[in-house]
């Protein structure tokens, strides 16, 4: 199973960032090399007051794919159940 390959930067570094222009951007960070996503995929810490928020897009795709693939599941899953039950 493919693993999640990106993930927020844990480390305290903040960057400017790109909506609030405030010191408060956390980056993305490819889990894989170390290395920082491009430098606009990243996290707002100013949840109140700017909560800007960009995410990888085919990542996004990915999780989209992910998530109708479980629902289509869980429907089969529970139509073979419902024969099962008869
Ligand atoms: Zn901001």
């Amino acid at each position: 199973m493919e693993t999640f390959k990106y993930t927020l930067d844990r480390s305290s570094k903040k960057f400017v960032c790109p909506n609030c222009g405030k010191k408060r951007f956390v980056l993305y960070v490819d889990i894989n090399t170390g290395n920082y996503l491009t430098d606009d995929f990243g996290k707002c810490d100013r949840e109140q007051n700017c909560n800007y928020h960009k995410f990888n897009k085919s990542l996004g795709s990915i999780c989209k794919a992910l998530a109708i693939f479980i629902s289509v599941r869980t429907v089969v899953f529970t139509f073979a159940l419902s024969i099962l039950a008869i």
